[in-house]
């Protein structure tokens, strides 16, 4: 997978989805976030995004500013973009998180695995989140939650 920063873009109707991938820093150009226009709502997609540097950071939270008035969607948040959520209150924006990826280890076969998890369908408690549990696909064992889950699931009580 490349590093270099690319935004896909799909429209469905009045919906438009963005898949975002790579790294966003100092050399991303997120003007293709901006749809002043749109007037649907807006799918971003930030499974492949590998990292944000802090310069990533101060652009998106630009990037979302302008497009606050917007009906904005999180899918599929990497887990650099998890942290980042955790870390700077501004910035999903208006963006609404729905789903994001989770990391867990399986102890026997010393694999790292990354699950999908839907905020609404796996935390039904949002006050008390816990990580849902799944067994590992090779042994069945059942897998860890490879982070701190009141640190990683920080935004799911904010939301
Ligand atoms: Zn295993």
């Amino acid at each position: 997978m490349s590093n270099k920063f690319n935004i896909e873009k799909e429209q469905d109707g009045d919906v438009l989805k963005l898949n975002l991938s790579g790294v966003i820093d100092e050399d991303s150009d997120l003007s293709d976030l901006l749809f002043p226009d749109h007037k649907g709502k807006l799918i971003i997609n930030l499974k492949e995004v590998k990292r944000i540097n802090s310069c990533g950071v101060r652009e998106w939270v630009n990037a979302m500013e302008t497009i606050s008035e917007m009906e904005i969607e999180l899918i599929n948040c990497s887990t650099a973009i998890v942290n980042q959520i955790n870390m700077v209150s501004n910035f999903s924006g208006n963006g609404k998180v729905t789903s994001f990826m989770a990391p867990y280890y399986c102890e026997s076969c010393d694999a790292e695995f990354e699950i999908a998890l839907e905020v609404d369908k796996n935390f039904p408690d949002r006050d008390y989140p816990v990580a849902p549990s799944y067994n590992c696909p090779k042994c069945k064992n059942t897998l860890e939650f490879d982070d701190i889950e009141d640190k990683y699931f920080l935004f799911i009580k904010r939301e």
